[in-house]
């Protein structure tokens, strides 16, 4: 087990396996331009607010509140991003996962109800970066390509809807033609260039943002996992070193969350999986992505790749594999990249990673109490950049006792699949077969 520090938590539930880990192999923690290495939670602490989890959703949440006053501790298993939030695709991709079944729920339209809330993460990512000086290559510029027919259609229906919102950004939709000379490929047959959406490196986001929640004076601890909640007038978050009592807790596990056995019911872990190329030359750079954008492709079981800074491929999608040896991942995913850029072939692959993504059933990122001062937010679906910076308002706002955006999520009522955590590996490859065969209609 070397450089795994495992803790068999006392009093843990049965079903918390709580190591501690490093980063992943990813390109992302070989990159981190701020190593950080926040002490472990022990002894008795107090806070007004204590967040367990620190991915963007926990992160997030601390800034806002920090900024507004709060004292904060965050609690960590293991490292500040260490979750989905530091394995990202790094893709800002504007909207929220089932906006349709959030309207539905309150008997309102999409467009009434959200409006510029699809891009608020966005906003707040920008200005964070602005203010606090945070270095993670933040670049405007996204595409949604488009495959069969009736992807073209939703892009104009996207395009139509952005035009009628007063969209700010630059958005347009590119011919077949316009879409092969901007990604140098012939796989798709049109796309919808956006350029509020864009991307970054999202484990450098994650710790500078850390560092800005620190600067305000919140507390951070790593490799920390919490083995139990106290419930009562003030919650005690336990530790298998520490404590801290705390006015509010939030919950911000999501998919790595192994606390909560409700929480875990109503969440699918879906993997995904990364690999980077070695950098690439200017001539083939100039030749498959000069304008440097994101891409994501429309189906269930997508494909989405971009550039790094350095100018290496990052290409992400499904494998049918559940673990994290990177050369079953190279394996999986090489063929798919050369599918897309066949020129890629001869290219070396530096780096191969995955991690999980929480997906409600319903696709409706599930806010909610477990009692009046423990408050979660977790299943943003492909969304979590953008969503979970809105989140972390929402969250604040709850905190503070505003409702009104935290209860649009929270009344609309979760899906529950027994066995969703304990036998999501069949179910998840099921639904992905469904899935594959539905995107190929
Ligand atoms: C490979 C991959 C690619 C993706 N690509 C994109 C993309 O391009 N664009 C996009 O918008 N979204 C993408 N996503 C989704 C996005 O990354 C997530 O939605 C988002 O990062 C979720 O953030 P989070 O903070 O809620 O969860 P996480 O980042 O997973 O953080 C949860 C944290 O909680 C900690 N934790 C759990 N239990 C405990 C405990 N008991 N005690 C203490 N700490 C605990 C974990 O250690 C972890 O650090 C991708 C996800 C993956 C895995």
């Amino acid at each position: 087990m070397s450089g795994w520090d495992s803790i068999i938590a006392p009093g843990a539930s049965k079903d918390i396996a709580v190591q501690t880990q490093p980063h992943t192999g990813s390109y992302y923690a070989a990159t981190q331009n701020d190593i950080i290495n926040f002490a472990p939670l022990q002894g008795e602490q107090r806070a007004d607010v204590c967040v367990i989890g620190a991915g963007f959703t926990g992160i997030s949440t601390a800034l806002h509140l920090a900024e507004r006053g709060y004292n904060v501790h965050v609690v960590e298993a293991n490292r500040v991003g260490w979750g989905a939030s530091g394995r990202n695709g790094g893709q800002m991709i504007g909207g929220i996962s089932g906006e349709q079944a959030i309207a539905k729920a309150h008997g309102r339209d999409v467009e009434e109800l959200f409006g510029e809330l699809r891009w608020a993460g966005h906003a707040i990512i920008r200005e964070r970066v602005q203010t606090y000086g945070i270095r993670c290559d933040l670049k405007a510029g996204y595409v949604d390509v488009a495959i069969r027919p009736r992807h073209l259609r939703a892009i104009e229906a996207d395009y139509e809807r952005l035009q009628r919102q007063g969209f700010p950004h630059e958005v347009r939709i590119l011919s077949q033609q316009e879409t092969q000379d901007t990604l140098g490929t012939r796989e798709y047959i049109g796309a919808l260039l956006n350029m509020g959406n864009g991307h970054l490196h999202p484990l450098n986001l994650c710790v500078g943002e850390a560092r800005a929640a620190q600067s305000l004076g919140s507390t951070i601890y790593e490799q920390s996992p919490v083995i139990n909640i106290e419930r009562g007038a003030r919650a005690r978050v336990v530790t298998a070193q520490g404590a801290v009592t705390a006015d509010a807790v939030i919950l911000a596990g999501n998919a790595y969350h192994a606390l909560e056995k409700k929480l875990r019911g109503i969440l699918f872990p879906v993997n995904s999986f990364i690999i980077a190329t070695e950098p690439l030359s200017e001539q083939t750079v100039a030749s498959i992505n000069p304008r440097d954008l994101a891409v994501c492709d429309p189906n269930f079981v997508i494909e989405y790749f971009r550039l790094s800074a350095d100018k290496r491929l990052l290409f992400g999608g499904r494998c049918n594999y559940f673990g994290n040896d990177p050369e079953q991942i190279k394996l999986q995913l090489r063929p798919k990249m050369t599918r897309v850029y066949p020129q890629l072939a001869n290219t070396r692959i530096d780096y191969a990673w995955g991690g999980t993504i929480g997906v409600p059933v319903n696709r409706v990122p599930q806010f909610g109490r477990l009692a009046n001062n423990i408050f979660y937010c977790q299943g943003y679906s492909g969304h979590g950049v953008n969503v979970t910076h809105l989140a972390g308002r929402i969250m604040a706002d709850a905190v503070a006792g505003t409702v009104e955006q935290f209860d649009l999520f929270a009344n609309v009522k979760p899906i529950v699949v027994p066995g969703a955590h304990r036998f999501s590996k069949p179910m998840v490859a099921l639904a992905i077969m469904y899935y594959r065969i539905k995107d190929r209609l």
